[in-house]
């Protein structure tokens, strides 16, 4: 039996592990889009990355795929794997299946934008070259015979694929559907228990179930994205909306711009501010939500509401809605979205993308960061080179849509939406293992000088044997 890190090594992003057993028996864990392309090399594989593969690896030896939950960055490769040639099914939780529509077909929708651009010039390229520009860029048909080889399996059913092989879902409130894998594999007449932990969520996290307990495990697979840090908030998110609000659009007549990611993040804000709207003291302004995506995940999460904590479905019970409220508009269209841009009174403007890389909310930094009476507000992680990080570490310009801009707006952060566990959140997951019963705990899903630190403080905490993969290394569990 052996373990292999397709991604997600020593990076947050791309998380993809292959599992492989019982003669060759091979399982797929997450099929992450990875941003970080660059960084990894396909090892002694130049024939396929040549002619412009996207996986590594033979994709048609692939036995099962198995999804933790719906971000891109762990299913948004899916449809390229089905593009080359993976014939088998793919396991999720219900929702995680829904989400995961979503966001695959919007992506075939910005593919096929750039498909149209590149077949502009296909003349002129080679078809080596328009291989390799193409490679990953799959379509809407590759997204329908995707969403054909989805299996939806419920949280903590012991799933049995066949005689060799269980898959249990486990909550981790990280996202509606999202969950820790743990899978019994035979071999040899010998079992073997691999946890995958997912993107692990945090306890009291607006809508979202806590984490749920994880069992035992003999090889446990965790991620590291916070494990060197504790979350500064305090108080709670209605609090920190609060004051934002009254310093932003009650104190001066300004106009508070929150960039937010549409599947999951949103969400929470939305369900806050709907609540907020219960209490005398919140004052009466608009809010708009300036995208379509949101409105759609926000139908999911209601469809969907057996997932979230009793609070979020006795909330539902009492109003009939999570997310609609009456000074609140979900922008459908374009023409919508500029209009809203120079609202006459102060407003709230919920847009994506959360880093202000893409999206609509471009053009709402673009038209309002020069204002000192603006205030944009960031709620989530931004990468490194996105717009949205230069402005949370401080920049005093930045270039958007080619145009240079000064930081005039009022730039405020928070940390109380996060969506994943901090290192005390991770502790808390790791510890529920007994140690000498884990034979190797494998640190995935972080940038690697926080997994350094990470790994430090497991093992003053008693966890001897923690492994760093790097990205193509390959691992026996005996
Ligand atoms: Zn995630």
């Amino acid at each position: 039996m052996n373990l292999s890190f397709w991604g997600a090594a020593r990076q947050v992003t791309g998380s993809m592990y292959l599992l492989n057993f019982d003669q060759d028996y091979k399982i797929l864990i997450d099929c992450g889009l990875d941003f970080d392309k660059e960084r990894n090399e396909f090892e002694n594989t130049d024939f396929k990355k040549e002619n412009g593969f996207v996986f590594p690896f033979e994709v048609t030896e692939i036995n099962l795929v198995i999804l933790t939950h719906a971000h891109v960055d762990h299913s948004g490769n899916i449809p390229n794997l089905i593009k080359e040639g993976y014939e088998g099914q793919i396991l999720a939780t219900q929702p995680t299946v829904e989400l995961a529509s979503l966001l695959m077909s919007d992506s075939a929708r910005i593919n096929k934008i750039k498909l149209n651009a590149i077949h502009g010039k296909g003349k002129k390229l080679n078809p080596k070259t328009m291989n390799k520009l193409t490679a990953d860029l799959y379509t809407d048909a590759h997204v329908r015979e995707s969403m054909e080889r989805f299996v939806a399996i419920g949280f903590e059913r012991r799933f049995k694929v066949n005689e060799n092989l269980y898959i249990t879902f486990y909550t981790t409130g990280h996202l509606l559907g999202a969950a820790s894998i743990l899978i019994e594999a035979r071999e040899n007449g010998k079992w073997t228990k691999i946890g995958f932990s997912g993107d692990l969520g945090r306890f009291n996290y607006p809508l979202l179930k806590d984490p749920q307990p994880f069992p035992q495990v003999d090889y446990l697979v965790c991620e590291s994205t916070y494990g060197n840090r504790t979350h500064e908030a305090t108080g709670s998110p209605e609090d920190v909306i609060c004051e934002i609000v009254k310093s932003t659009l009650v104190d001066i007549p300004g106009r508070l711009i929150i960039p937010s990611f549409s599947v999951g993040r949103t969400q929470s804000l939305l369900y806050i501010l709907n609540k907020l709207e219960f209490s005398e003291k919140f004052p009466s302004i608009r809010i708009f939500t300036d995208s379509p995506m949101a409105l759609k995940s926000s139908q999911i999460y209601e469809k969907y509401r057996g997932h979230l904590n009793k609070e979020a479905q006795d909330f539902y019970k009492e109003n009939g809605s999570l997310f609609n409220f009456d000074n609140l508009t979900y922008i459908p269209d374009l023409e919508g979205s500029k209009a809203i841009s120079n609202y006459y009174e102060p407003c709230i403007i919920i847009s994506s993308s959360g880093m202000i890389h893409g999206g609509r909310i471009e053009n709402h930094v673009l038209k309002n960061l020069e204002n000192p009476y603006c205030t944009i507000f960031m709620i989530g992680f931004s990468a490194e080179g996105t717009v949205g990080n230069k402005l949370m570490t401080g920049a005093n310009y930045v270039v958007l849509k080619g145009k240079q801009l000064e930081v005039k707006a009022r730039i405020e952060k928070t940390d109380i939406f996060s969506g994943h566990a901090d290192l005390k959140g991770l502790m808390h997951f790791v510890d529920q293992q007994k140690n000498g019963q884990m034979k190797n705990l494998f640190l995935v899903h972080g940038e690697a000088d926080v997994m350094e630190d990470f790994k430090k403080t497991l093992t003053w905490n008693g966890f001897e044997n923690v492994t760093i993969p790097e990205w193509g290394q390959h691992f026996e569990l005996v």
